[in-house]
């Protein structure tokens, strides 16, 4: 975790891309070499990964319909944007791309990134593939956008990001605008609960909205990211004495 700190410093000029790079401490893997799918191999994750009682994802089931803090979104076209592959997920940095607001706290966009199969289930089903938009407050919060994918028609933001994106761990420029915004439905309903980054560090300090309404993708974009992550989805996690409310979205 370290070292990937380190170096994603080191690679980085620009602040705000800097500060992307502490978000993918939520990607950071173990030292061993081998990129663990989820925890459940070997128990590789120690840690709050293992201990925490707000671990995601979870299963979005019993919702309590609240009309606590909807998102503002304020997300637009990113200054400038890098798509990379790091070994466990397709991933796109973008600066000055927008923030959301959600309980009077912004939260700055730092990049977004895809998990296969999706990680959140709704009553117990999951889907094909599930983004998450990370973003964080200027005292350190986390909050992530979690989008679900069924498959269907295809989405034009995915294909400009699976092309572009490095067969092997690299990074290049985005030659295309990246506006997070697109990757979301216009309107919807969400799920909002308190937990965790799904990945080590684990740490137990993201405000989760997981969008109810799915995007689509094609089979053959489905297909282009389980061939690159056949599976980088980590399995739900009980609640205990967390509630999901359903909010406006
Ligand atoms: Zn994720």
């Amino acid at each position: 975790m370290t070292t990937m700190t380190v170096s994603i410093r080191a690679s980085l000029a620009m602040g705000a891309l800097a500060l992307a790079g502490l978000a993918c401490l939520a990607l950071a893997q173990p030292a061993s070499g081998e990129t663990p799918a989820n925890d459940e191999h070997g128990g590789e994750w120690g840690g709050v990964c293992a201990s925490g009682t707000q671990q995601s994802p979870v299963d979005l089931s019993g919702a309590i319909s609240a009309s606590a803090s909807p998102l503002k979104r304020g997300w637009h076209q990113a200054a400038s944007a890098v798509v990379l592959n790091n070994g466990h997920t397709v991933q796109v940095d973008a600066a000055n791309a927008g923030d959301v607001v959600i309980g009077g706290v912004t939260y700055k966009f730092l990049q977004v990134h895809f998990h296969h199969p999706s990680e959140h289930t709704i009553d117990g089903k999951s889907f094909p593939m599930e983004a998450h938009l990370v973003h964080q407050s200027a005292d350190g919060r986390i909050a992530v956008v979690g989008v679900l994918f069924g498959e269907g028609a295809a989405n034009p933001e995915l294909n400009r990001i699976i092309a572009a994106a490095p067969e092997r761990e690299g990074k290049v420029p985005a030659t295309f605008p990246v506006d997070p915004g697109r990757l979301v439905p216009a309107h919807a309903a969400a799920f909002r609960y308190m937990g965790s980054l799904t990945t080590p560090p684990c740490s137990e300090t993201v405000t989760w909205t997981v969008v109810s309404q799915p995007l689509t993708a094609s089979r053959e974009q489905l297909a282009k990211m389980a061939a690159k992550f056949p599976d980088n989805a980590r399995h739900v996690h009980p609640l205990n004495r967390r509630y999901i409310l359903k909010t406006a979205f």
